[in-house]
């Protein structure tokens, strides 16, 4: 598939998923900006990548008016959104007004500045769970957390913005993102870090016991399992995605995950064999708006993008992790509960 290359403005940069695809656009070639309110980005992460950085707040229309005549896109990529699938349980309202408000203000933002692309950061928690799997684009959606709904009601919004003022947009839906860019100049860091690769890393090296969020799930061990793929990946998808948009492609929406899932018992264990240490746990009650399985179809995006996963494995995602982990040792101690 022939690359098109243009300006490319990315809110949430900063991020997680956000910073691994902004560097990849620009070892691609794009021109980029990134708009971030370090709300939850890290400005040292994103200070690595040497790009332009709007410090705004996407639901500041004015602001964001502001970058879009400045930098003049080609297509806008939306990473920026709160990402917890339990604080949204207990925290909607922040769900609804920071990915669902603020979002329809970007677009419409978009709209009066004649930006008619748009790739969009939709989540396997759309799907809620799941009636068979593997999960394609045609799964039903019955999300079963705010999070996953606050996705979902901007996916809708997306098909009718385009059918009444020809906004085209790629949506993607991720499944579990993990690793590290191999340069080991940029990685994971949340803070809180509640993702499962990073926390299992932390309790093997802290040697903390760590939560097992239920084991009594309809799976074979009675832990949760899901669909890990590597970031770079990720990043990927989105450079076949937006070179699509720029030859005019119509909107579309793409799963992305490698189609395996892993236990949380699996990703331990394979967390022990890349460290060598013994991650110790608890078993918890299951925690709030998790469904017990859920692993990707990524066919659609193998075929029409051409897409192919280079880190599939398990190994690779929690190998990468680690010696980010050990690069970034200093920073990740703040984020962990
Ligand atoms: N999980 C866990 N303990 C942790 C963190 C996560 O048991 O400290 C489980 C979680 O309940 C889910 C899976 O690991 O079943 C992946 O969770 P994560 O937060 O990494 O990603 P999510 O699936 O929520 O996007």
């Amino acid at each position: 598939m022939k690359i098109n290359r243009g300006r490319i403005l990315i809110t949430g940069g900063a991020g997680y998923i956000g910073s691994h695809t902004a560097l990849q656009f620009k070892e691609l070639g794009w021109e980029v900006a990134i708009v971030d309110n370090f709300s939850r980005g890290n400005r040292d992460i994103v200070a690595r990548l040497a790009l332009p950085v709007f410090e705004e707040n996407i639901g500041d229309s004015a602001a964001m008016e502001r970058c879009l005549r400045e930098f003049r896109p080609d297509a806008v990529m939306h990473f920026s959104a709160f990402a917890y699938v339990g604080e949204s349980v207990t925290e909607p309202r922040q769900y609804y007004e920071n990915n669902v408000e603020f979002t329809v203000n970007l677009l419409n933002t978009m709209l009066n500045n004649d930006v008619g692309a748009f790739i969009f950061s939709s989540t396997c928690a759309t799907y809620g769970v799941p009636a068979s799997t593997p999960i394609t684009e045609k799964t039903p959606q019955h999300p079963i957390n705010p999070y996953g709904r606050s996705k979902m009601f901007i996916e809708r919004i997306l098909e009718d913005y385009d059918a009444a003022y020809g906004l085209r947009s790629i949506v993607f839906r991720y499944f579990n993102a993990a690793g590290a860019h191999s340069s080991g100049l940029i990685g994971e860091r949340h803070a809180p870090e509640t993702h499962l690769i990073p926390v299992a890393i932390h309790a093997a090296v802290e040697k903390k016991a760590m939560a097992i969020f239920g084991d009594d799930y309809p799976t074979p061990d009675g832990t949760c399992v899901r669909d890990y793929i590597h970031v770079a990946d990720i990043a990927d998808a989105h450079a076949r995605g937006a070179s699509a948009l720029l030859s005019g492609s119509n909107s579309d929406v793409f799963n992305i995950g490698n189609g395996s899932g892993y236990s949380v018992r699996e990703v331990i264990r394979e967390v022990e064999e890349v460290t060598g240490l013994t991650v110790p746990f608890q078993t918890h009650p299951r925690r709030a708006g998790d469904p017990p399985a859920l692993v990707a179809s990524s066919q659609k995006l193998r075929e029409q993008l051409g897409w192919q996963p280079r880190y599939p494995s398990l190994r690779s995602m929690v190998e990468s992790a680690w010696a980010w982990y050990q690069i970034d040792r200093e920073n990740q101690g703040h984020g962990f509960n």
